[in-house]
């Protein structure tokens, strides 16, 4: 039984080199877990750092229940498996399989009905007298994970174990590592380069990218909602198609227009209603990302409302099955790798057509992708950050999808027409205005709620499910934002708030009272100064401090602290703040105050004026070190 915590983790090897940075994940309980991604992405690094193989620079590492970050190899209760088996050439396959348990002094007997019980899992008791160099690849890393398999361990890691076999082996291995990890319900933490095998083991995959997760998700969900045109890109055979081009929206239609060719398709918005709005001006630039088996060739009638661009074909490769037509929707272009108006359609093969052909090309517009033309970031994600609505300010209420709603105190202005940008996460559960209900779908832990508002559609993330046919909704005023030609009349309240802190060490003579005596005694007390006011800082903090910058660093290092507005409260000692207005929002009341030359803002019951004191909640706050961009706490 093992789950595997992994809290903030930084890898920065000696030399510089940041090979891991900022991974977060939680490991269930026999999971098989695939870390994926291109040569020197920092996933070998990972893995290292989990076997205790490497230090780690920060961050917080649990095994099960246990924090091991300074734990050695052989106290993890982990066994690993190498891409060259590391075995002892001169031991039988018996020996090598009994070496870990004779080393932990296990009796006899027991260390034979393990060895036995392994080499039959594995299928290789007819061996057992062999030595390595007798024996085929696959045999030898039957026999390493023979040896990993004895020890019971709570989690098994391996490091491309298949990467020295051959193609067709490496398939047969697959599947019987897929076959041991049900049979022992072990936790698996797996490392390959190879997105087939990936897709084909992981229960959840981890896509890393110069050091950096990309996405943590399901193989369908990778498949089929991938985070950035990276994700998109490696998962995936043949290649997803990316064209450049360019969105515009008019009232309920979107333009797509794709850049170096004349192919241009107009679809309903409400295809495209899960788009970050600030893409949809026409002029901002985007990868439009279509897969393969969603291109289809027009035969005739399937046309699919006129989602159709012309294709010049180029050439194509017969994989028995299927046909993969290479073409381009650039009638000048050659269809081939260097084009960026390439073109690759899956056929099933039952039209006819000659190289140099110019066809027509159905788009299926559901399963289109978008991402951001220089982040490569998803602009349609699967779940939708923002509502992007029409609305109007008259008299203090705010006018939207035919509902109407008063504005708070903080949120008030003048009476306008414009655009009301409202998060997802802003729709909440309770209010004045009726919805229906279209969908509820549960989505890494949230609930995705499709509502029609008097017809409009309208997205919610809310954290439980919601049942029936209809729902009374309300806004999160403070974080809405209503524009008028391109102004923002209504702004967002900031989520965070940022403090530059050092790291400090006070010593002090203290006295205590001992059997009626009062004595004198030094103290150390280690802590944050905020804006010349120490704040003592609790175990857990300093030992994460320390871990993450050693022991003299720790002192001369800038930090920040992050917290929210909920996270600081008005005190009489404290951060000396001075409040700028209290911002109404109904419900909820916020301080704006003005900290040195910095702005905060603090939840508060009540009004408040003049000079106040601000204390955060060192259990919540964030601590990141600036130079290095780390986040310690
Ligand atoms: P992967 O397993 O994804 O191929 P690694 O985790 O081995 O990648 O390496 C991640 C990055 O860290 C690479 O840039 C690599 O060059 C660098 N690296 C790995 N080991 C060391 C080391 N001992 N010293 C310095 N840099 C290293």
């Amino acid at each position: 039984m093992a789950e595997v915590s992994l809290k903030h983790i930084y890898k920065v090897y000696p030399n510089g080199t940041k090979a891991v940075n900022d991974f977060n994940m939680y490991i269930e309980d026999k999971e098989f877990i695939v870390f994926v991604g291109p040569s020197g992405c920092g996933k070998s690094t990972t893995l290292r750092m989990i076997a205790g193989l490497e230090d780690i620079s920060a961050g917080e590492l649990k095994i099960g229940d246990l924090v091991v970050n300074d734990m050695e190899p052989k106290d993890r209760d982990i066994a690993m498996v190498f891409q060259n088996y590391a075995l002892y050439p001169h031991m039988t396959v018996y020996d090598n399989i009994a070496f870990g348990l004779r080393l932990r002094k296990l009796p006899k007997d027991e260390i034979h009905d393990k060895v036995v019980e392994a080499a039959n899992i594995l299928g290789i008791t007819e061996y057992l007298d062999k030595k390595p160099k007798e024996m085929s690849g696959g045999q030898r890393q039957r026999v390493a994970l023979g040896r990993a398999i004895v020890r019971e361990p709570k989690v098994m890691l391996l490091d491309e174990p298949l990467s020295n076999l051959d193609a067709k082996l490496r398939t047969q291995m697959r599947s019987e590592i897929s076959k041991l990890h049900s049979k022992l319900g072990t936790t698996f933490i797996y490392v390959t380069h190879d997105q087939v095998e990936a897709m084909t083991m992981g229960t959840r995959i981890v896509v890393m990218k110069d050091g950096f997760v990309q996405q943590i998700d399901t193989p369908k969900n990778l498949y089929n909602f991938p985070a950035n045109k990276f994700v998109a890109g490696f998962i995936g055979t043949p290649q997803m198609n990316f064209f450049e081009g360019t969105l515009l929206k008019t009232d309920d239609k979107v333009i797509i227009a794709f850049d170096n060719s004349t192919a241009q398709i107009t679809v309903p918005y409400s295809k495209l209603y899960k788009a970050k709005p600030e893409y949809l001006d026409g002029k901002t630039k985007v990868y439009i990302g279509l897969r393969p088996e969603d291109v289809s060739l027009a035969d005739g009638g399937n046309k699919n409302g006129g989602s159709v661009v012309k294709v010049k074909i180029s050439h194509k490769e017969e994989l028995g099955s299927e046909t993969l037509i290479y073409g381009d929707i650039n009638m000048d272009g050659d269809g081939y790798d260097g084009s960026p108006t390439r073109i690759i359609i899956k056929d099933n093969g039952n039209r006819e057509w000659q190289t140099g052909d110019v066809v027509e090309a159905v788009l299926n517009l559901e399963r289109v992708h978008l991402f951001d033309a220089e982040t490569e970031a998803s602009v349609l994600p699967r779940v939708p950050e923002y509502n992007y609505l029409n609305c109007e300010v008259k008299g203090g209420r705010l006018i939207f999808c035919g509902a109407e709603v008063a504005l708070p105190k903080a949120a008030e202005c003048g009476d306008l027409k414009g655009e009301l940008l409202l998060p997802t996460d802003a729709v909440i559960i309770g209010g004045s205005l009726k919805a229906e209900i279209v969908s509820c779908e549960k989505i890494n832990g949230v609930y995705l709620l499709a509502l029609t508002l008097n017809g409009n559609r309208l997205y919610a993330v809310v954290p439980e499910c919601v049942d029936g046919n209809s729902v009374n909704i309300g806004l999160d005023f403070k974080k809405i934002t209503v524009k008028t030609d391109g102004e923002s009349k209504i702004t967002p309240l900031p989520e965070l708030n940022e403090f530059a802190c050092k790291f400090v060490k006070n010593k002090a003579v203290e006295e205590i009272e001992i059997n009626g005596k009062v004595k004198k005694q030094k103290t150390v007390r280690f802590g944050f100064v905020v804006e010349g006011t120490f704040f003592e800082a609790n175990e857990e903090n300093v030992q994460k401090i320390f871990a993450a910058l050693g022991l003299k660093k720790a002192f001369s290092a800038g930090l920040k602290i992050e917290c929210g507005a909920s996270d600081l409260t008005v005190a009489d000692e404290g951060i000396a703040a001075s409040v700028l207005e209290t911002l109404d929002y109904g419900t909820e009341k916020f301080l704006k105050c003005a900290v040195g030359e910095n702005i905060v803002y603090v939840k508060c019951d009540a009004e408040k004026r003049g000079d106040i004191r601000l204390l955060p909640d060192f259990g919540r706050v964030g601590v990141v070190e600036t130079e290095r961009e780390i986040k310690i706490i």
